[in-house]
């Protein structure tokens, strides 16, 4: 039995990512101490903005209305909470319990109930090229979105947007080659007046949430919002 035990507790180590007591993936006090990001602002140049809309400058060369992100991905345990759900499938639990956090934001905003559920929108994981998911076994982006829609009650689609080409690491590109390296990598179904919610682990530097929200509108969608865990705040982006 001290065997399979020992061989349970390495294939399903549960002990908390911040400060490693046994028990759960992230224990409570862990959760309440990520550093959660109190303010709303453009989800591009990080200008304080009403409810996290997109500011007017940002408005005249990007797509995405406005934002919704709830912690901040300069802390190092919810950067290291996002790559370990990132690449290991058993800690997607860790996902769940951080969504939290995002979900009181949303319910906080007087966006959720007077336009979000009012406007009928929908939330749209960012997906993974169907080779990647394959991969990978999930797609993070969409077992957050499953969770908002149960917590928030909004509807969920997973098949409007798809990601068509795999544009391959970004990390050591400028923002103007992020936005060409993934041009055209997202294919959208016709979403004629409709209003989306793109939803997603991480925004870095906003050119792939952009995109998606690019292919969305050209298929017709009217508003399109993003809720994210988190972003990275390192370089506010003009
Ligand atoms: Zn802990
Ligand atoms: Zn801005």
């Amino acid at each position: 039995m001290k065997i399979l035990r020992k061989i349970n507790d390495f294939f399903f180590k549960t002990e908390c990512l911040g400060c490693q007591t046994k028990g759960s993936l992230l224990c409570d006090e862990c959760l309440s101490r990520l550093s959660q990001l109190e303010m709303n602002f453009c989800p591009f140049c990080f200008k304080i903005s009403k409810f996290g809309s997109t500011c007017s400058f940002c408005q005249k060369r990007r797509s995405l209305d406005g934002a919704i992100v709830a912690l901040n991905y300069q802390d190092p345990l919810v950067r290291k909470l996002i790559k370990s759900a990132k690449y290991k499938p058993f800690l997607s639990a860790l996902l769940l319990k951080s969504t939290k956090c995002l979900t009181e934001k949303v319910r906080r905003s007087p966006l959720y109930k007077n336009y979000f559920l009012k406007e009928k929108f929908i939330l749209v994981p960012i997906p993974l090229t169907r080779r990647k998911e394959a991969e990978r076994g999930f797609n993070q982006a969409e077992i957050i979105a499953r969770e908002l829609a149960t917590q928030l009650n909004l509807p969920l689609d997973v098949k409007t947007l798809k990601k068509i080409i795999n544009a391959g690491p970004q990390s050591h590109l400028n923002l103007k080659e992020r936005r060409k390296n993934i041009e055209h990598s997202f294919w959208a179904a016709s979403s004629k007046g409709k209003n989306f919610i793109l939803v997603d682990d991480l925004i870095t530097s906003g050119s792939t949430i952009d995109e998606a929200t690019k292919t969305l509108k050209k298929a017709g969608a009217y508003k399109i919002w993003a809720f994210a865990l988190a972003r990275n705040l390192k370089n506010p982006v003009k």
